[in-house]
């Protein structure tokens, strides 16, 4: 099947006007400083005041 119409630059550029990629959002870890993904555990073990693990560097 093809389509019945050609699609019009108007209307291409239109719906292509919600393809913008956003920058994504980073939190800043309290304890290291570090750019850290919101809701997620810092490289360091840090996740909220209440909650962090002790990482053991395994180097
Ligand atoms: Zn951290």
């Amino acid at each position: 099947m093809l389509p019945v119409k050609k699609t019009s630059k108007s209307r291409t550029r239109t719906r292509r006007s919600h393809h913008a990629l956003k920058p994504v959002n980073y939190s800043i870890c309290r304890k290291c400083g570090k750019a850290k993904l919101p809701h997620a555990m810092c490289d360091c073990g840090y996740v909220n005041p209440s909650f962090s693990i002790n990482i053991a560097e395994n180097e």
